[in-house]
């Protein structure tokens, strides 16, 4: 007999962990053992886009993991699945195979996932498992943000301003950490799972090895002590020039925490603890003007984009929110050349492709280049880093794709999943729909960036686009168009003004054309 906690990719941590603490708990009072269960669904993986990097994080959290649980004593079970639909079954099986009666999970708000554990529910109710399920991923449960109509409140601004004052007013929401958990040793006694019942982790999942894992690892170190390492340097002085400086390429201008969030290494509550505890309890009343509330509001994007998700299963199926705009006439991109130009950063829009060149990048920084004092910065510091992209870099490229190129957004939305290290459904969906102007509190489809003036604002000295772009190292940041060719770098494959007209015409006339 034992209690198992069902750990998934998106809630790999010890600390504060609400299954993790529930499951704990149940096990001391039964006086049996805890054991942590983990599962490789490559069906799923594949279903959903995960990337060779992503994949390759979660294995190297859990190996930091297996070193942590067994000093507490508690053991870890790999296995691996390939047929998606069949993982309720496997799970309930290996229940029954351990003779389990309590089982702890996280809820994940994917429709397959919920579509998953009601399954699970079913199977394991009819064989007398009490499953329990537990709101671990966003500050405020999804659901709990309603219109006065009792709906799902889904434009952000009412939204926040609810999210906010749920946070003061309830600060149970965040304010206490789960109880530590751990196993007494003297339970595995008369069991059959000892503490050294760990599964041995696989380098590598067929079919997502990870070609830059140990640029990643230097890169992206795994595990919580990492993600609170990263937390903690946010520290007064970068959270407090947040809201001034969040839109700089070039500067450090964010936490890089979203890798850490998207696995579950350290949790919303946690982050959200250490500023507030930092910064006093009215960060949120100072929202705008203060670097700390701006901050938690950015937490507050990726919980809306939860609540959405569990909301509007649609959004989880390739369908756009507002429904109407499953019309727009996307370009056919017959031959694929102009996405692929968009993939490989050959655009001829500097920036865009800055932003695309590091979304491509594998493996290695790009050759060094004239030490000129700003790129030698960029370069020591490793503030440009790969597997990743800031916001604004990805705002830019993907408005680019929808707006200028006319691309639908369910292509970049795959192939920013397939890239990153931080892949997670609903932020990655929320922001494309957004660029996109076909989600939930839409970007206007006739607000456009201007990716020159982007440029300016985000890269004022040219220097992410000179790191990234090696072709226009040697151009002055006032470099134009014409002089493109000769460098060697592509002729804009379109021109701006025509595609902001064309984007507008399209939208304008959805389901006309
Ligand atoms: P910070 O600025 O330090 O923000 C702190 C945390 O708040 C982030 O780690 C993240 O968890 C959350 N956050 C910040 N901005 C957003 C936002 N706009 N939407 C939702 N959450 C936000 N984020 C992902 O975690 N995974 C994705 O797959 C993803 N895809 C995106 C695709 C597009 C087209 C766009 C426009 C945005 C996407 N984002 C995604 C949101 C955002 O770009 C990243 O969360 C952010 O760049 C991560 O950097 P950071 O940790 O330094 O963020």
């Amino acid at each position: 007999d034992a209690v198992v906690y069902w750990m998934r990719m998106q809630d790999m941590r010890i600390l504060d962990n609400r299954a993790l603490e529930g499951a704990s708990k149940c096990a001391r009072e039964r006086g049996i053992p805890l054991l942590v269960v983990f599962l490789f669904s490559v069906g799923d993986y594949r279903a959903h886009d995960r990337s060779p990097r992503r994949v390759d994080f979660v294995l190297r959290n859990l190996n930091i993991l297996k070193d942590s649980l067994a000093e507490l004593h508690i053991p870890l079970h790999t296995f691996t699945v390939e047929k998606r639909k069949t993982v309720p079954n496997r799970i309930k099986d290996l229940m029954n195979e351990w003779d389990v009666k309590d089982l702890f999970i996280n809820v994940e708000y994917e429709v397959d996932e919920l579509r998953r554990d009601l399954k699970l529910l079913e199977l394991s109710t009819a064989a007398g498992i009490r499953c329990s399920v537990y709101h671990d991923r966003c500050l405020v449960q999804p659901g709990q943000i309603k219109t006065k109509d009792g709906k799902m409140s889904s434009i952000y601004t009412p939204w926040m301003k609810q999210w906010s004052s749920a946070i003061q007013s309830h600060p149970d929401y965040f304010k206490e950490a789960c109880a530590p958990v751990a196993n007494d040793p003297s339970v595995h006694k008369h069991s059959m799972f000892g503490p050294l019942f760990h599964d041995s982790i696989p380098d590598a999942i067929p079919g997502f090895e990870c070609e830059d894992a140990d640029k990643m690892a230097e890169l992206w170190p795994a595990g919580t002590d990492a993600a609170l390492k990263k937390s903690a340097n946010l520290g007064d002085t970068r959270i407090g020039q947040y809201e001034d400086q969040r839109v700089r390429l070039d500067m450090d201008s964010s936490s890089r925490l979203s890798p850490y969030l998207a696995t579950g290494a350290i949790c919303a509550r946690q982050c959200v603890r250490a500023v507030m505890k930092k910064h006093s309890n009215d960060t949120f009343n100072a929202s705008r003007g203060s670097g700390p509330g701006v901050w938690i509001q950015e937490i507050g994007w990726r919980d809306f984009y939860t609540h959405i998700m569990a909301a509007y299963p649609r959004v989880s199926m390739g369908r756009p929110y507002h429904e109407k705009y499953a019309d727009v006439f996307w370009e056919e991109d017959v031959d694929g050349k102009i996405l692929e130009a968009w993939k490989e950063g050959k655009t001829g829009y500097p920036i865009v492709d800055a932003a695309m060149r590091q979304c491509k990048t594998q493996g290695m920084f790009p050759a060094p280049w004239d030490s000129s004092p700003a790129s030698f910065f960029m370069f020591i510091d490793d503030l440009i880093l790969i597997g990743y992209m800031h916001n604004r870099a990805r705002m830019i490229a993907a408005m680019f794709l929808t707006k200028d190129l006319m691309i639908d957004w369910r292509l970049g939305e795959r192939h920013f999943m397939r890239s990153f290290l931080d892949g997670d459904l609903g932020s990655n969906n929320g922001g494309w729909q957004w660029c996109a102007s076909t989600g939930t509190d839409p970007q206007p489809w006739f607000r456009i960036f201007n990716p020159y003036l982007q440029s300016e604002k985000a890269d004022p000295q040219g220097d992410y686009i000179r790191h990234f772009v090696p072709e226009l190292r040697k151009l002055d940041n006032k470099g134009m168009p014409a002089e493109f060719e000769k460098l060697g770098y592509p002729k804009p494959i379109v021109d701006h003004k025509f595609a902001r007209d064309r984007a507008i015409r399209r939208f304008k006339n959805v389901g006309e054309e």
